[in-house]
């Protein structure tokens, strides 16, 4: 059955799918397949171990699988699902971006980010967005198509092996031996994560399972950020995960909220506040309230005074993301004082209420403006 929000987006007619690969399948999947191949279904094991855990997908390095064997299975279960179009680099090297191509010429972006006690990666789970919000990048752009479990996992592997290897964020490394592995994922790059539902929810698997069947992070490092597509979000609080939820507000009042995110118009804001609460109850997660501060269109201290009401006492945070603007864009970021005054009144209902840094902004980082720059 189709996800909720699926229904919506249907691929072009006629579009090939991308190509089957080892991390769109679950371990007793593998191994079916492997034995499909003619292959013991040991392989399975040895495979999850190359990709998994050595980010080995070269057959070259497959040095306990017998030559003839490498390719057969490299073919059928590791084929060449993205390249790097670029990488730009800013903040002194901690920021870098990449824009992948995928097998059909789609582009997606991906972000790594460097931080003192922790590294970031910003991934994207659909190329473009069928969200249509208009102060976003990616959906001026509308929704190109779903991306694969192994094309969302993929970005984190490929992600994982350069900072492994020292291509992301070595200098800084030794500079303050603060740590250069991957612990947090956010799925804020391009797409509604939501609405490719399924492979989402696959990826976080492929992501949390210990390796070598998975990645082996913490779900506690995941946050996954939602319109607030409601039945969707409620189906996801019965997956048991304990990844952090992110509901992208941005207005506390429906009639301001129709038009920054116009699936409002189907599930308005008060639902979409219930459906956080209740992943919050199951979760024991904090939700995190994403407000882009918009000059003079939703940072007026009555909006929030009113956002503080509907959040005091919930299990919640607000994340403030000052305006990146897109090019074009007839808005722009508040003004400080108007931001200060933001943050105050959060705070005087006792919800807790952080700035997000800007990182990126001179190589376009926000969501979906390299892709769009590429086109
Ligand atoms: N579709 C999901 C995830 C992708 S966007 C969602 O909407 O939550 C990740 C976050 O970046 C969202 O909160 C989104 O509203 C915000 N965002 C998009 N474009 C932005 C911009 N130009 N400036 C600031 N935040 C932006």
């Amino acid at each position: 059955m189709p996800a909720p929000g699926e229904l919506t987006f249907v691929s072009p007619r006629g579009a090939k799918k991308p190509p089957r690969h080892l991390a769109d399948l679950s371990p007793a999947e593998r191994r079916e397949a492997v034995a499909g191949l003619g292959e013991k279904p040991f392989r399975a094991k040895q495979l999850s171990q190359h990709y998994f855990a050595r980010y080995a997908d070269d057959p070259a390095q497959w040095t306990d699988i017998p030559a003839a064997a490498r390719d057969r299975l490299a073919a059928d279960l590791l084929p060449d699902l993205m390249s790097v179009v670029r990488h730009i680099s800013c903040d002194d090297d901690n920021t870098r971006k990449t824009l992948w191509r995928l097998f059909d010429g789609t582009l997606v972006e991906s972000v790594l980010m460097r931080y003192p006690d922790r590294v970031t990666m910003c991934i994207s789970s659909q190329a473009g967005c069928g969200m249509n919000c208009p102060f976003c990048a990616t959906g001026q752009a509308g929704l190109t198509r779903n991306l694969s479990t192994a094309e969302i996992v993929h970005q984190i592997v490929a992600g994982m092996r350069s900072l492994r290897d020292g291509e992301f964020g070595a200098a800084s490394a030794e500079a303050d031996g603060g740590p250069a592995r991957l612990s947090n994922i956010v799925f804020m790059g391009m797409g509604e994560p939501l609405a490719n539902y399924n492979r989402v929810v696959g990826a976080i698997r492929r992501l949390t399972d210990p390796q070598p069947d998975g990645l082996g992070l913490s779900q506690r490092g995941i946050t996954v950020s939602t319109v607030g597509l409601v039945p969707a979000m409620l189906r996801f609080a019965d997956e048991g995960f304990k990844c952090r939820l992110a509901v992208s507000l941005h207005a506390p009042d429906d009639e301001l909220r129709d038009t920054l995110v116009p699936v409002n118009t189907r599930w308005k804001v008060r639902e979409v506040l219930d459906a956080a609460w209740h992943y919050a109850e199951v979760s024991g997660r904090r939700v995190s309230i994403e407000y882009a501060l918009i000059k003079d269109i939703n940072d007026q201290a009555w909006r929030a005074d009113l956002l503080g009401r509907l959040l005091k006492g919930h299990r919640a945070h607000v994340n403030l993301i000052p305006l990146n603007p897109t090019p074009g864009s007839k808005w722009t970021a508040s003004r400080p004082e108007d931001e200060r005054a933001f943050v105050r009144a959060l705070e005087a209902h006792g919800v807790p209420v952080t700035v997000r840094d800007t990182r990126g902004q001179e190589i376009d980082g926000a969501c979906g403006q390299l892709a769009a720059a590429e086109r």
